[in-house]
């Protein structure tokens, strides 16, 4: 089974234009790197509408071609650090868990809260109890760190409901701040609660020798690789980084993820998955991978974190 445990939905009214207007803005460099030119407004106004994707039409048919049998979808509450969305977190959340219950074959939802909204684990546990995701998400590049206690009570509450939470880790696009997103602001977290799983998205990208550290010494830290593929370009780097995360952390805490449809451009789903797929046989960079760890990294591993 293959399952892209970290994907969004991108609808224009769910996040603050900032937001959209930033994204522009680092996708230019995204395209340096592999050799592509382009301006912030040619991606704003060609390449970013294509990503929106209000019933995961798009999401559906690029997982069926990538051959992924399940996608979670995560929530991004940005709207307390950027300014507001049009449409409330609220409805967001209910919008996603409404779209993974007209697919439940295919679609995973995780909730998406900032703690520092009034009624922020009701607002969780109703996601969860009432309906139907499963898991949160916390995209702390919104302005407040991992172990503030004021995030503390949606850890309770992730724990009491035996759900995971993913945490996004790793340097982050303006107008959200990377210093708040550095996986060391997890090291509370995993020590004062040693039964919660958390799972620190993107291997905490450029931080993820930082990320790998800390997840050496903490078996309830989970890392996914989502994002990488901005680094399958260059498969030697990305062989080599691989094969270090894997022997640090252990192949049983390594997830597969896309960040879709952000990288879609550079590097689609069913090239993404291609690529991790063939590692045993495709590997570079003087190092290998056996089938069983491709195996638990592209879907066994969600599949046991998920209850599936
Ligand atoms: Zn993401």
């Amino acid at each position: 089974m293959i399952i892209d445990s970290h994907c969004h939905l991108f609808v224009e009214d769910w996040i603050n234009k900032r937001w959209w207007d930033g994204m522009a803005r680092r996708a230019v460099l995204t395209a340096k790197k592999i050799g592509i030119e382009a301006t912030p407004e040619d991606i704003r106004t060609t390449i970013i509408p294509e990503y929106w994707d209000p019933t995961a039409e798009k999401l559906i048919q690029e997982a069926d071609e990538a051959g992924i049998d399940k996608t979670v979808m995560l929530v991004q509450d940005f709207g307390v650090g950027i300014g507001e969305a049009k449409v409330s977190i609220e409805e967001q959340n209910k919008s996603h868990a409404d779209i993974a219950k007209a697919h439940p074959d295919k679609l995973i939802a995780f909730a998406g809260v900032d703690p520092r909204r009034e009624g922020a684990v009701d607002l969780f546990e109703k996601c969860i109890t009432e309906w139907g995701m499963k898991g949160l998400k916390l995209h702390s590049g919104a302005g407040f760190f991992l172990d503030d206690k004021v995030v503390y009570p949606l850890y309770e509450k992730a724990l009491e409901l035996n759900v995971p939470v993913v945490a996004h880790t790793g340097p982050i696009l303006a107008p959200l701040r990377s210093k708040y997103c550095h996986p060391i602001s997890l090291d509370n977290v995993l020590t004062d609660f040693p039964d919660l799983t958390v799972i620190a998205a993107h291997v905490s990208e450029g931080w993820w020798r930082d990320a790998i550290a800390i997840a050496a010494s903490n078996p309830n830290m989970f890392v996914d690789i989502s994002g990488w593929e901005e680094v399958v370009p260059f498969p030697e780097k990305y062989c080599i980084s691989l094969r270090e995360i894997i022997d640090e952390v252990g192949s049983d805490r390594v997830l597969f993820g896309t960040d879709g449809p952000s990288y879609r451009t550079p590097c689609p789903p069913i090239e993404y998955v291609k690529f991790v797929k063939g590692l045993p046989e495709n590997a570079v960079g003087g190092v290998e991978f056996t089938a069983e760890e491709i195996e638990a990294i592209l879907g066994g591993n969600a599949q046991r974190i998920l209850k599936l």
